[in-house]
């Protein structure tokens, strides 16, 4: 049930969650749906504005904070001097013309685009995100490998094919034949919760289930894996490409 009403000049959504066990009135904040009011089954709506006009410095107050994580969250303009992420941080853009074919090259706290002169005077947008999308994914490979090597021989498991690709929800794919599939958008993630979903696949190839012994296997690698699994979680929210 969705609803909205007038606090302090702003109109505000929002949405009730009648729930028959409840007796009380709470408020939340959701990233999807914003306002939620939880509320006993035969409320009556007079008293969910009392609250929510009660409330109405700390409703505003979430919600402001809520569209400024939406606006962190909004994708790279891909435009010189302007910021990308890379693991778990940011690199700026730098424009350079080459005379040699266009190349993506990291440097510091950079990432350095080269274009033929007459299109590094001039970029495209576009142009400049193709390069960067494809300079993630081998870079993402690169990475993933250099990790699966750290911890292969901890866990005593060898995939028999890993492959870095282009998947919507899931970070990591563990087959029943052995394979392991990887997001190419970890190389976005702060290198902590990348391990976490590298060392999550390879507990994967001993024990493919999420069963006590494979917690158990995957806390012997790495003890805080909880902490980094809130870490992807948070990630997975924040991303926006
Ligand atoms: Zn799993």
């Amino acid at each position: 049930m969705e609803a909205a009403l007038d606090l302090g000049g702003n109109r505000v959504a929002y949405r009730i969650r009648l729930s028959r066990g409840r007796r009380t009135l709470a408020l939340s904040i959701d990233p999807e749906q914003g306002l939620v009011v939880h509320a006993p089954a035969r409320v009556e709506p007079a008293r969910v504005e009392a609250l929510l006009r009660e409330k109405a410095r700390w409703i505003l107050r979430q919600l402001a904070r809520l569209e400024a994580a939406r606006v962190e969250r909004r994708a790279p303009a891909w435009l010189p001097e302007l910021p990308v992420p890379y693991r778990g941080g940011q690199l700026t853009l730098r424009l350079e013309a080459t005379a040699g074919s266009p190349e993506v090259q990291p440097a510091a706290d950079a990432l350095i685009v080269r274009l033929p002169p007459l299109e590094a005077l001039d970029p495209e947008p576009g142009r400049i995100q193709a390069l960067v999308l494809a300079w993630y994914r081998e870079e993402a490979r690169r990475v993933i490998d250099e990790r699966l090597a750290r911890f292969r021989p901890l866990i005593g498991v060898e995939p028999v094919q890993v492959r870095v690709k282009e998947q919507r929800r899931r970070w990591g794919t563990c087959t029943a034949r052995g394979a392991l599939y990887f997001n190419w958008r970890l190389v976005l993630a702060p290198p902590e919760v990348l391990d976490y979903v590298v060392v999550h696949e390879l507990c994967h190839l001993r024990v493919l289930n999420h069963s006590p012994e494979f917690w158990r296997l995957v806390a012997e690698v790495l003890p805080d894996h909880r902490e980094r699994r809130r870490g992807l979680r948070a990630f997975g929210e924040a991303l926006a490409l």
